[in-house]
């Protein structure tokens, strides 16, 4: 099945079991902004263990924070948000549609590149085991020709960054002829700057009201209370403070489901340590956060890192981790070496010092930072298309049978195992009942008794239950019970004072922290 096909039929599974939900749907909805459903609900939470537990747990030197939204106006003048927080969009005239001219250009290098990854596949097919593909990427008159289309396009787009030159953006739209998707026209607007921050009023009376944002990120929360956290947690460089809470930015091109909302959340770190030596730190921090998204077990294959060439002034290294999703690598992560930029900021806007005293070296300085900074809702957009799977089953009888089933990482499945008697009388209910009472102190269970045992597997198959128990007239006999399991269908039979200890083994969060 094409991967975009794939992709819609996840986004109506994610509505249709109770995942994601449109904000406000009876109203039509609220672009770019969703509600997550009863099991959309635990997944997110379970992800944000996973992150907050492998940050403030596994780590004696990180400490966790949670920031209130609003926050004194000055602290986006300081950050740099109020006059520097835009993107640049263009409309095409004929759509009416309004882009982000980056992403255009950006999409347009991705075509060329696609371009140059088709050409290495043909060779490779056609060379088979001799195939040498850095020669071929050294040689080929095509893939160099792309290549300095490529290199072209990035330099002048790099320099109009630079520069904030926003006719050279639009010229570089021009020169590319890019044309717009829906109407397929180089009917191009002038590049214009926009602000993504929302704002609204703080005080009863127009007259005595300020105007106060809805935070862009968590980020500023953390920055702010810096020395709150060191001086009252008696934390000594090199240490860190973890975030998670929600964000909010009037995003002008909001597609692709939860991948681009207006109101998300973020999971962030920020990583305190002493200057000149927050490069070591940066690669440390690199190579942590890939692992713990490798963890997740979804294929080293489908992350890569995108280092950046063009700087933010205040980063002197920075790169995104991206996962293949449907439509392509994108973001879910970035690590930022943002020095000691935002720290003298709020230093020079509020007049209050932001050193840290160092015992060892005798002197007062102001940190340098390392920024992890995670989009929850990005993250279970990876979690959920890693896990949708439609496949074919065979039957005992021969014939076969199709079923969807979410593959989730079991310590991040929203319910952990489905009790279901076999049949609503004989005693067998109140066996599961008893089962349920005994373990949901430790999982997440559901009771299920309606319909077929077969149309039950499907359901908790269709929400990523990674076990379903079988109660039937052998358990009145051995209190023995089946076990069956959601990704190799396999069953077998247990006692039931074995449960707590098999499912533990697979469920516990601990295990993903572990491998970390
Ligand atoms: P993008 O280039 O995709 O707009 P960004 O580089 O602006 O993202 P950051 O400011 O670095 O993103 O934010 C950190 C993380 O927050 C991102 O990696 C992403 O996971 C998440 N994020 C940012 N914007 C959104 C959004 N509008 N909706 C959902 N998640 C978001």
């Amino acid at each position: 099945m094409a991967q975009e096909d794939n992709f819609k039929k996840f986004v109506s599974h994610c509505k249709e079991y109770g995942y994601i939900f449109p904000s406000s749907e009876i109203y039509d909805g609220l672009s770019a902004v969703y509600d997550y459903g009863q099991y959309g609900v635990e997944l997110k939470n379970n992800i944000k263990k996973y992150w907050w537990d492998s940050m403030v747990l596994l780590n004696s030197n990180i400490v966790g924070i949670d920031a209130a939204i609003f926050m004194h106006p000055t602290t986006w003048k300081a950050s740099g948000h109020v006059d520097a927080f835009n993107d640049p969009l263009i409309d095409n005239k004929d759509s009416k549609k309004r882009y982000r001219a980056d992403v255009l250009i950006e999409e347009h290098i991705a075509k060329i590149e696609e371009k140059i990854n088709r050409e290495i596949e043909k060779a490779k097919a056609r060379f088979g085991a001799t195939f040498d593909e850095k020669k071929f990427r050294e040689t080929n008159q095509r893939i160099l020709d792309c290549q300095l289309k490529i290199d072209d396009v990035n330099g002048k787009f790099a320099e109009a960054l630079n520069n904030s030159d926003l006719q050279a953006i639009r010229q570089i739209i021009v020169d590319n002829e890019i044309v717009c998707p829906i109407s397929g026209t180089r009917n191009w607007t002038d590049v214009r700057q926009f602000n993504l921050m929302f704002s609204t009023e703080m005080g009863s009376t127009s007259e005595g009201a300020s105007k106060v944002y809805l935070r862009p990120e968590t980020a500023q929360g953390i920055f702010v209370n810096f020395l709150n956290v060191q001086k009252t947690g008696r934390m000594k460089l090199p240490f860190g403070i973890a975030q998670i809470g929600k964000a909010f930015r009037n995003e002008i091109v909001a597609r692709q489901f939860i991948f681009r909302m207006r109101e998300f959340e973020q999971m962030e770190m920020q990583f305190f340590v002493r200057p000149g030596t927050e490069l070591d730190w940066f690669r440390e921090w690199k190579h942590k956060r890939m692992k713990w998204h490798q963890s997740l077990g979804f294929g080293s294959d489908n992350y890569r890192f995108h280092d950046h060439v063009k700087l933010a002034h205040y980063a002197n290294a920075a790169t995104d981790i991206e996962y293949k999703f449907p439509f392509g690598f994108k973001e879910v992560e970035g690590i930022h070496s943002r020095t000691d930029y935002d720290l003298k900021q709020h230093q020079e806007y509020s007049g209050k010092k932001m050193q840290y005293f160092d015992p060892e070296k005798g002197e007062s300085y102001v940190p340098y930072v390392i920024e992890t900074s995670i989009g929850v809702d990005r993250m279970f957009l990876q979690v959920i298309s890693a896990s949708y799977a439609e496949e074919e089953v065979k039957k005992e009888d021969g014939t076969s049978d199709m079923r969807t089933v979410l593959r989730l990482p079991e310590c991040l499945a929203p319910v952990k195992l489905a009790v279901m008697p076999l049949v609503r009388k004989d005693g067998l209910p109140e066996i599961a009942e008893n089962i349920i009472r005994d373990l949901r102190f430790d999982f997440n269970c559901q009771y299920d008794d309606k319909d077929s045992i077969g149309k039950r597997y499907r359901r908790q198959d269709a929400i990523g239950t990674p076990f379903c128990i079988t109660i039937d007239h052998q358990t009145l006999e051995d209190d023995s019970v089946t076990i069956r399991r959601r990704d190799s269908m396999i069953q077998e039979r247990v006692k039931t004072g074995q449960l707590k200890d098999i499912i533990s083994e697979k469920v516990s969060i601990r295990n993903l922290l572990k491998r970390l």
